[in-house]
């Protein structure tokens, strides 16, 4: 047989058995490779020792809930993270991602919606591969003291490492990519999550506000990030360089 690439891991950690063996099957018919885990606990210990590259996390877990569990999964791993709401409540919502999920999804969902969710984050382009091959583009870009090493996805503010989870650091990348240009809410979902993205938009200004607030940027005056009022978002003041 020919060498396949090896199939995607989906770490499942949900623990109502019969909402997580259906997502399982879906997961399974689309190529990926699934595990699932019923307790925050077990999810976290899997997370650690099979290393995969999505973690689909219920937000309410025996054991650990699904806010504990992504914050102790993000001391180790940068895999994507889509959490599991019960309500679209949007402080469920906030705090989720607060703690560096990548996307959630609201129940009751159809299970090809997650799957095309996973699917969306397993396809998007890493901003370090596409712009490396790009000759006229600075390996590095140097805003003030924050210095965005792409190919390498590091960041350095005042010459100290930032830990930005994935989402961060591309939305970052797509950002400083033009600077002065105003970015729609939209066309930044196009470009870090997927022109097939589908839900409330306001997932962007959950995530730049998380990234302001790594970069020590103040809205009100921001060094690096500014709202374009009725846009969205544009990296530094829009003076051309
Ligand atoms: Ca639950």
């Amino acid at each position: 047989m020919p060498p396949h690439p090896p199939a995607a891991r989906v770490l499942v950690v949900e623990d109502e058995a019969p909402l997580a063996d259906l997502v399982r099957t879906y997961l399974e018919h689309a190529g990926l490779s699934v595990r699932v885990s019923t307790t925050g606990p077990d999810g976290l210990a899997a997370a650690r020792e099979w290393a995969p590259d999505v973690i689909v996390l219920d937000l309410g877990l025996p054991g650990l809930d699904g806010i504990e569990v992504c914050r102790a999964v993000r001391t180790f791993s940068d895999c994507y993270v889509v959490m599991l709401t019960a309500r679209s409540d949007e402080v469920d919502t906030l705090v989720g991602l607060s703690v560096g999920a990548d996307d959630y999804v609201t129940k009751p969902f159809r299970p090809r919606e997650l799957v095309a969710r996973v699917q969306t984050l397993l396809r998007r382009p890493r901003q370090g591969e596409r712009e490396a091959t790009s000759a006229d583009d600075p390996p590095v870009r140097v805003f003030g003291d924050l210095r965005i090493d792409i190919a390498g996805r590091e960041v350095q503010l005042d010459g100290s490492s930032v830990e930005l989870t994935r989402t961060e650091f591309d939305l970052l990348a797509t950002l400083s990519s033009r600077p002065g240009l105003a970015w729609s809410r939209r066309r930044l979902i196009d470009e870090v999550w997927d022109a097939s993205w589908v839900g409330d938009e306001h997932l962007v200004d959950v995530h730049i506000a998380h990234l302001r607030r790594k970069l020590r940027d103040d809205p009100a005056s921001p060094r690096f990030v500014t709202t374009v009022r009725g846009v969205g978002y544009r990296m530094g003041k829009g003076q051309p360089r």
